[in-house]
């Protein structure tokens, strides 16, 4: 390990500057010689920097990088978004696409995998790219841009399937889109008789909250009802800044979920999780899903198990406001499955057998007739 050095985390930097997404994004670390304003990389990292070159997008904004921990190696920050070496290592099982959403592609860049609700990534952009992100074959790459007629096209397909009643913008981050691109997507949306509501998927309040501008929220209020589901994974991620940004959202009339992907190394203990869920809802943001990560090639050392998921939320349940707990779920090509422990056990003569969150054992009595299949116990 490197002897410990502190560092000041931000390179001197004009107060407009800091205030100014723009400035970020033109600002990001791309190479090695920037991400040593913030840290002494470790001989691994540069490794890694160098060996995923051109294989997977990389850039970090001064922001999120101002959140990382300069002495710690194992820093939940910097093991989001600086490579490591594993990342070559293609597991048999890493794969390229595991929800297959190619094959639920109806057009370009839309994913219709449930009959009333799509996915829609208008743009393969970020402003960090996250090393386990499920998307990894696209985000950032050229051949993924969005243009706008193939966008017009998913707009069109959207018009023409009344069952379709939600519309999640993804992509990439849709946020990375300039003011006026976004007005126009919602506005195209928005003039769609059968959409009843539009959610927007964007980890912008997490790596760079000043996206988040009064501009931009003023453009989402006008075409209600807007959700935005965001992605906090970690506390060190719940800051000053990031708090007022979901501040800006909410008095815009925008809901604030959080999806949190479960991490090796990362955010995979209850204790950080509890923290995680607690400070997510004193910014007044409903914790949603928490996924299990996905398959993806070179991510395989940032996974942990289902076991490991399932005890945690066993450890949440019960102990944490109902509201603060998110919903453990793995994605398939066929949806989202809850992976839940089952707290309901069976059924004997006197009722339903309920082992409780505290491990008691219940029997709710029988006050109506068993009419499914539960099993005897
Ligand atoms: C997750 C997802 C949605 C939204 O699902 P909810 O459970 O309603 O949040 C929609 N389409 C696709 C393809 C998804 O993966
Ligand atoms: S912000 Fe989302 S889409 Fe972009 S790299 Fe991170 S996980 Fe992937």
């Amino acid at each position: 390990m490197n002897s410990p050095k502190p560092k000041t985390p931000l390179p001197s930097v004009a107060t407009e500057n800091w205030g100014d997404w723009k400035w970020h994004m033109r600002n990001r670390i791309r190479n090695e010689a920037d991400l040593c304003a913030y840290l002494d990389p470790t001989d691994q990292e540069k490794e890694a920097i160098e060996a995923t070159k051109g294989v997977f997008q990389w850039s970090v904004t001064p922001y999120y990088a101002s959140l990382m921990d300069a002495t710690d190696t194992a820093c939940p920050i910097r093991r989001q978004v600086i490579p490591l070496p594993e990342e070559m290592q293609f597991d048999s099982i890493g794969l390229e696409d595991p929800l297959e959403e190619v094959a639920h592609s109806p057009v370009k860049n839309l994913i219709h995998n449930y009959p009333d609700r799509v996915a829609f990534c208008v743009t393969s952009q970020c402003a960090i790219y996250c090393r386990y992100c499920l998307r990894k074959r696209m985000v950032g790459e050229a051949e993924f841009m969005m243009r706008k007629d193939e966008l017009r096209e998913a707009i069109a397909y959207i018009a023409a399937h009344s069952e379709i009643k939600d519309v999640l913008l993804t992509g990439g981050d849709p946020l990375t889109l300039g003011d006026a691109h976004i007005e126009w997507l919602l506005s195209e949306l928005s003039a769609i008789d059968h959409l009843e509501i539009i959610r927007i998927g964007s980890r912008m309040p997490v790596k760079l909250p000043q996206r988040i501008t009064s501009e931009l929220c003023d453009i989402l209020s006008r075409y209600h009802p807007v959700w935005l589901n965001t992605h906090f994974n970690h506390p060190k991620e719940l800051t000053p800044e990031a708090s007022e940004a979901i501040d800006r959202l909410l008095r815009a009339g925008v809901p604030v979920g959080n999806q949190t992907v479960l991490l090796k190394g990362i955010n995979d203990t209850t204790k950080t999780m509890r923290e995680l869920c607690q400070g997510l809802v004193k910014m007044r943001i409903r914790p949603y899903y928490l996924y299990q990560a996905q398959l993806i090639g070179g991510t395989a050392h940032l996974r942990t198990s289902i076991e490991t998921g399932m005890q945690i939320m066993r450890e949440l349940q019960g102990h944490l406001t109902g509201f603060a707990i998110p919903k453990y779920v793995l994605d398939t090509p066929y949806g989202k499955v809850p992976l839940t422990r089952d707290y309901v056990m069976g059924r004997n003569d006197e009722g339903v057998v309920i082992k409780t969150t505290r491990g008691d054992v219940w029997v709710e009595a029988n006050e109506a007739p068993a009419t499914g299949a539960l099993p005897s116990v």
